[in-house]
C-alpha cells in the first residue's frame, strides 16, 4: 500500500503541491487499493475510474503551470451511491436503480468536479438509505475495517468504511437520523451533519426530504471542515437550502475554548449504556474541562419520544417519496404483468426490499386519513417540542456531548430480526434531524474489543464553526485519530 494513502487530505495536498506525487498517481494508488482490498469489505458498489482520472489528470495539468489549486482538488473521495454523478450507476442500494444512469450531476458533485476533487466510484448503503448498519443494501453487505464480522453502520457505512480502510481520504454521506454520525462512530472517523439546507439536497435520492442532508466523513476534523466547505451553500435548485455565504471553517478550528460550556446530555448517559463507551465518554468531557471548559448537566425531557416521531415522519415522508418508482419512468420494470395495475404492483413487489417496503407501508398508513391527526400530525407537534428542548438547551450551554451510540459495532446479523433493535441504535442522533442542528461524531477511543467510540457533539443552527473547533480541540487533545483499521 502507498504509505501516502494513510495520510489527510491536509498532508496529501501538501505532497502534491511540493510534487512529491501526482494527483495521477495518487488516484491510481487509491484505485488500487480499493481493487485489492474492497472485495472483503464491500464498500464499493462501483467505481468511476474514468472520472476520477480525467479529474486527477487536471490537477496535475494546474500543478505542471504552477497555477493555484482549489480547496481538496486531487484527494480521492468516494460519494454514497444515492448521488447522482453523470454517467455512473446510481442505484441506492436497491434492486428497483439497479440499472440506472445518472443523467445529470447532483449540486454536491458539480462542485466537488469545479474543485478537481477525483470521484473515485460509488459506495455502498443501506437501500434508500434506511437502516442502521449496511445489511439492508440488495447487493452486499459492508464490512466494519476494524472486525470484518462486525457492521461498519449505516446507512453510510460504504462510505465510512472506505475511509476507515484508506481506499479513499474523503466521503459523502447522507444523514437523515444519523447515517452519517453513526457508521463514522462505528468505523473510528470523523463524520459530520450539517445543519438543515446548508448543503443543497438536488441530485440527492430523496428518503425524508425534511431530514435529509448531506455531509463529509474524513479522518481528521480538518479535513471534515474543508470539505463542508467545499459543498455548502446556496442553491436555487433546492428550495430548503440557505442563502447564506458559506464559511472558511479551517480559520476557527484552533481558536482557544476556555470557557466554553459543554452540556452533557443528560438522558443519553444513563440507561443502556455500554459499560466502555460510557468510561470513554466520561474521560472526554474530563479531557474538555483540562482544556479549560465549562461542564454543565443539560436534560433534553423529549428526547425519548424522538425514535417513534422520526419513524412517523420518516416512514409518510418516504411513502411519499418513494412512491415515484413505479416502473414507468425508470428503473426496474417487472417482465411478467398482464395489465397497468399488475406492472405496478408487481414492479413495486419485486423491486424493493423488505426493510423498504415495511417504511412504505408504515408511512402511508400513518398519513391516510382516518389516522392522519393521531399519528403524523401528532409527530409534527412532537417535533416542535424537541426542538423547543434544543433552544432551551443551548440557552446553558455552547455545545453538547454524548455518545454518539450507546453500544459500539455489533455483529452482523445480530439485530437483522429486530428491527426495534435496530432502530434503537439511533436514540442519540435522531434529535438533531428533527430539530435541524448540525452535530458530527468524532473519535473517542476503542472498547475492550479494540472497537472504536465516537463522540457526539451537537451544535445550534448553523454553528458549524463552532461544532468544528470543539471537535478538533478534543481530537488534537488524544491521538485515536492516528490509529488507524488494520487491513
Ligand atoms: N437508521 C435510521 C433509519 O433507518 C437513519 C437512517 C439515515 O439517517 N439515513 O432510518
Amino acid at each position: 500500500m502507498n504509505e501516502l494513502l494513510r495520510k489527510s487530505a491536509a498532508e496529501q495536498s501538501k505532497a502534491l503541491k511540493n510534487k512529491e506525487v501526482s494527483a495521477v498517481e495518487l488516484t491510481t494508488a487509491a484505485l488500487n487499493r480499493i481493487k485489492s482490498i474492497d472485495e472483503k469489505l464491500g464498500a464499493f458498489n462501483s467505481l468511476t475510474e474514468k472520472t476520477a482520472l480525467e479529474t486527477a489528470k487536471k490537477v496535475d495539468e494546474k500543478i505542471a503551470k504552477g497555477e493555484d489549486l482549489p480547496l481538496l482538488a486531487g484527494i480521492p473521495l468516494a460519494l454514497k451511491d444515492n448521488m447522482n454523478l453523470v454517467g455512473s450507476r446510481t442505484t441506492a442500494s436497491s434492486k428497483i436503480l439497479e440499472n440506472f444512469v445518472s443523467p445529470f450531476n447532483a449540486t454536491i458533485t458539480q462542485k466537488l468536479l469545479d474543485n478537481l476533487v477525483p470521484i473515485l466510484g460509488k459506495a455502498n448503503l443501506d437501500e434508500f438509505a434506511m437502516g442502521s448498519s449496511n445489511e439492508n443494501s440488495a447487493f452486499k453487505k459492508v464490512h466494519n475495517p476494524w472486525d470484518l464480522n462486525k457492521v461498519p453502520g449505516g446507512s453510510s457505512g460504504g462510505s465510512a468504511a472506505s475511509v476507515a480502510s484508506c481506499e479513499v481520504t474523503l466521503s459523502l454521506g447522507s444523514d437523515t437520523g444519523g447515517s452519517i454520525r453513526l457508521p463514522a462512530s462505528f468505523c473510528g472517523i470523523v463524520g459530520m451533519k450539517p445543519t438543515y439546507g446548508r448543503v443543497s439536497r438536488y441530485g440527492l435520492i430523496a428518503f425524508a426530504s425534511s431530514l435529509d442532508q448531506i455531509g463529509p466523513f474524513a479522518r481528521t476534523v480538518e479535513d471534515a471542515a474543508n470539505l463542508l466547505e467545499v459543498i455548502a451553500g446556496h442553491d436555487p435548485k433546492d428550495s430548503t437550502s440557505l442563502n447564506l455565504p458559506v464559511e472558511h471553517y479551517a480559520d476557527s478550528l484552533n481558536n482557544d475554548i476556555k470557557g466554553l460550556r459543554v452540556g452533557v446530555i443528560k438522558e443519553l448517559m444513563s440507561e443502556g449504556l455500554a459499560p466502555d463507551v460510557q468510561k470513554a465518554i466520561e474521560v472526554a468531557i474530563d479531557c474538555y474541562k483540562k482544556l479549560g471548559a465549562e461542564i454543565v448537566e443539560i436534560s433534553l425531557p423529549n428526547l425519548k419520544h424522538s425514535i417513534g416521531i422520526y419513524y412517523i415522519l420518516a416512514t409518510a415522508e418516504c411513502s411519499s417519496n418513494l412512491a415515484r418508482f413505479d416502473g414507468v419512468r425508470y428503473g426496474y420494470r417487472t417482465p411478467d404483468a398482464k395489465n397497468l395495475l399488475e406492472m405496478y404492483t408487481k414492479t413495486r413487489a419485486e423491486g424493493f426490499g423488505p426493510e423498504v417496503k415495511r417504511r412504505i407501508m408504515l408511512g402511508t398508513y400513518a398519513l391516510s386519513s382516518g389516522y392522519y391527526d393521531a399519528y403524523y400530525k401528532k409527530a409534527q407537534q412532537m417535533r416542535a417540542l424537541v426542538t423547543q428542548d434544543f433552544v432551551e438547551a443551548f440557552k446553558k450551554a455552547d455545545i453538547l456531548v454524548s455518545p454518539t451510540c450507546p453500544n459500539t459495532a455489533f455483529e452482523l446479523g445480530a439485530k437483522s430480526n429486530d428491527p426495534l433493535a435496530m432502530y434503537l441504535t439511533d436514540i442519540a442522533t435522531i434529535s438533531a434531524n428533527l430539530a435541524g442542528i448540525p452535530g458530527l461524531s468524532v473519535p473517542a477511543g476503542f472498547d475492550k474489543d479494540g472497537m472504536p467510540i465516537g463522540l457526539q457533539i451537537l451544535a445550534p443552527q448553523l454553528q458549524e464553526a463552532r461544532l468544528f473547533n470543539a471537535a478538533h480541540k478534543f481530537e488534537r487533545a488524544n491521538d485515536y485519530y492516528k490509529k488507524l483499521a488494520n487491513i
